[in-house]
């Protein structure tokens, strides 16, 4: 069965974990593409040879996690040359067989506008950076001014800007609990798995 999962949405809006349970859920498998912006930011050079080069070792790094990775990666990925190396490789994951689950910012607008179920996954400024700030510690108005700052470069690319398929469902997790979200996501896909 080739069945895909689009979750787009801004950074932590709580897209990884909803996933991560939706794939457990259906035993389909995930793709964070986050990961492949931010290790071709952490390796460095020219973006565009690293994004060519990238290999599967290169998502394993130990450093990708962190808001200075997540800024660099947001960097890189406003360079068209950079996105089109990894349009591939998310392309063949999203219809492997057995159903995919891929994260990101332009799944359901660009990778896989066909994707058989579309999620929006968003949450105010605020309630996001608070959650930056318990994972990662600092200050948080610093982390509120990172999230901001990523917000309006993710949103103001010329190329595959982050915004919402005009066919996603929308899942605003400003006032909802993370388990409240994922029942909603999950039913989402039993739903569409039902039709087919
Ligand atoms: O989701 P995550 O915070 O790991 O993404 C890091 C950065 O990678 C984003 O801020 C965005 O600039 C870029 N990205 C993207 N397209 C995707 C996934 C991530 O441009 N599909």
């Amino acid at each position: 069965m080739i069945f895909t999962v689009a979750i787009d949405g801004p950074a932590a809006a709580g897209k990884g974990t909803i996933s991560r349970a939706v794939a457990a859920r259906f035993g389909f498998r995930h793709l964070d593409t986050g990961l492949l912006y931010r290790a071709v930011g952490a390796i460095g050079g020219d973006p565009v040879a690293a994004a060519r080069g990238l290999r599967v070792e290169d998502l394993e790094r130990g450093d990708l996690r962190t808001l200075a990775a997540g800024q660099a990666a947001s960097r890189v990925a406003v360079i068209p040359e950079v996105r089109a190396a990894l349009v591939e490789f998310q392309r063949r994951f999203a219809r492997s067989e057995g159903g995919a689950v891929l994260d990101g910012r332009d799944i359901g607008t660009v990778i896989c506008p066909g994707a058989e179920v579309k999620l929006y996954v968003t949450a105010s400024a605020e309630v996001r950076a608070h959650r930056r700030w318990l994972e990662l510690g600092g200050d948080e108005a610093q982390v509120l001014a990172e999230v901001k700052e990523r917000d309006a470069r993710d949103m103001g690319r010329a190329d595959a800007p982050l915004r919402a398929a005009t066919d996603a469902v929308m899942i605003d997790t400003s006032e909802m609990g993370i388990d409240e979200a994922v029942e909603a996501a999950c039913n989402m896909v039993a739903g569409r798995l039902a039709a087919i």
